[in-house]
């Protein structure tokens, strides 16, 4: 009979490599978790948490303009609004209402949270009694992993290559090591930010070019702008976040190039940097001055020296690793989830697929993945939230469809006078009644959107949304009073 030094060794400390490790060991399974950057992954280190912090920071520029017309005097004038950060010595921008906002502040205290969350993980890891290798690990063959050791640089400053390495014999192994940013190939890229070095900025950019238009661009052009930076936005295509709904995407464009410089089917074709500063020439012949530019043009798998030529796995392309139904590579006992894998690249989609890897494992479990109804949302200013399918791919399904929309405005904004409304709609399969997808630009739509992914995954139909009495006043509530269908 084989010994096995670990009966599960995770790769990667992220989202899905965490929750597999924890899963499996509460199942009695002896774990090793080899992680040579952070304890959290992208998501608590680079990604949706400290995103999310900024973005909370973002939004006290509209609540401190919007407060003024409820009575509320902020310094002198009471507008936060009317200054545009003009005053960002040592990256803090100030406005003539004397609110000031202070990015070193900011960003500190945002690092002492993930530094917490870093130590969360690590014993969370411990008390499971897993043992965690803050090393570089490669697959080695024959089911061993090489851990430490020199190797070639992972694309993404491996800091692996100290001491000797050692190799340990694993029954299963899960490769769950995520993805890293990746720039198109331009003279100058090289003077791009990326999503990694956003959120450690020294100071806040007086002027800001984001190049892309998915969920990356749009979160941080929104957050940079409401914090005081001029923002350019620049994307090769008509509208921004390509695959939403068409209506979503057209609505979003409209409110974010109201606030920012939004170029559209625009590109990017050099940097060049003259003293601190950059100048970007763009597809157009337009050339723009900027103090720095946030290259937010996708992600991919990040397989690189991680010794897949020591086994059957043959990555595609863009790196990612693949996989069966059951999280299985074509090389025996090795398994992958997460980014890794470029199916569905969000966190709880990297939990589920690592706490199904580990069940299955360990528990014997049949659960398979479901990768219909994910709801999502991007935390731009409005909020984008989305579950089911667009209008257009619930057409390209062969579905034919009634949909119901609404452009509403806000209670809120009786009083306040921001001229913002709210999209709202339903796409419905006019055969079954079903409600196939369902979409909101507007305030907090990931918290609205998340209780009618529960609603949808169990068939709920438009007579179903009907039939449900609504809260009063909220913005929720207009999605059970969607009543005359688009002719
Ligand atoms: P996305 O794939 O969402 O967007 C990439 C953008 O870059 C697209 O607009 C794309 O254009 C553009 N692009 C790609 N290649 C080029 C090129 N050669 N030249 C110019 N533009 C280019 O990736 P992100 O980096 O924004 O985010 C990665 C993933 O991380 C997301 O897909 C999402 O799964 C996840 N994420 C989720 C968040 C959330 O849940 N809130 C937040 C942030 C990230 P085009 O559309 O034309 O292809």
């Amino acid at each position: 009979m084989a010994v096995y030094d670990f009966d599960l060794f995770v790769i990667g400390g992220g989202s899905a490599g965490v929750r597999a490790a924890r899963v499996a060991a509460s199942l009695g399974a002896s774990v090793a978790v080899a992680e040579e950057r952070y304890l959290g992954g992208t998501c608590v280190n680079v990604g949706c948490v400290p995103k999310k912090l900024l973005s909370y920071a973002a939004h006290y520029r509209d609540d401190f303009a919007d407060s003024a017309g409820f009575g509320w005097r902020i310094g002198g004038s009471g507008d936060a609004d009317k200054g545009d950060g003009g005053d960002a010595d040592k990256g803090g921008s100030k406005n003539d209402s004397e609110v000031a906002f202070d990015w070193p502040t900011l960003i500190a205290n945002k690092d002492k949270e993930i530094s917490r969350l870093n130590r969360v993980y690590q014993s969370l890891l411990e008390n499971s009694e897993v043992k965690i290798f803050r090393e570089r690990a490669r697959l080695a063959g024959g089911g061993m992993v090489e851990v430490g050791g020199e190797g070639g640089d992972g694309g993404g400053g491996s800091n692996g290559g100290s001491g000797k390495s050692r190799r340990f014999k694993a029954r299963y192994i899960l490769i769950a090591v995520g993805g890293w940013p990746w720039v198109p190939d331009f003279p100058g890229r090289e003077h791009a930010i990326t999503s990694n070095e956003v959120f450690h900025l020294p100071r806040l950019p007086q002027s800001l070019l984001v190049l892309g238009g998915g969920y990356i661009a749009v979160e941080f052009a929104s957050i940079f702008t409401r914090l005081g930076s001029e923002v350019s936005l620049v994307y090769r295509g008509d509208a921004l976040l390509r695959g939403f709904d068409g209506d979503v995407r057209r609505f979003l464009s409209g409110h974010v190039g109201r606030h920012l410089n939004l170029m559209l089917n625009q590109d990017i074709v050099k940097i060049t940097k003259k003293n601190n500063n950059l100048q970007v020439q763009l597809k157009s012949g337009q050339s723009i001055p900027c103090e720095a530019v946030l290259a937010a043009t996708g992600r991919r798998p990040l397989t690189a020296d991680l010794g897949l030529e020591r086994t059957a796995i043959k990555p595609a392309a863009n790196g990612a690793i693949p996989v069966d139904g059951q999280f299985r590579t074509t090389e025996a006992g090795v398994y992958a989830a997460g980014d890794v894998i470029d199916r569905v690249a969000l966190t709880p989609v990297a939990l589920a697929e690592g706490q199904i890897i580990a069940r299955r494992l360990f528990d014997k479990s049949g659960r398979e993945m479901d990768y219909e109804n994910i709801p999502s949302a991007v935390f731009c200013h409005p909020n984008v939230g989305t579950v089911g399918l667009s209008e257009e791919a619930a057409e390209a399904a062969g579905h034919k469809v009634k949909v119901f929309a609404a452009e509403v405005g806000q209670l809120k904004h009786s009083l306040s006078g921001r001229d913002e409304k709210v999209l709202l709609k339903l796409v419905v399969d006019r055969v079954s009644d079903q409600v196939l997808g369902l979409h909101i630009v507007g305030p907090e739509a990931g918290e609205l959107v998340q209780g009618f992914a529960v609603a949808m995954n169990c068939g709920a139909t438009k007579a179903d949304f009907d039939r449900t009495v609504g809260i009063h006043p909220t913005l929720a509530e207009e999605f059970v009073t969607l009543r005359d269908a688009r002719e």
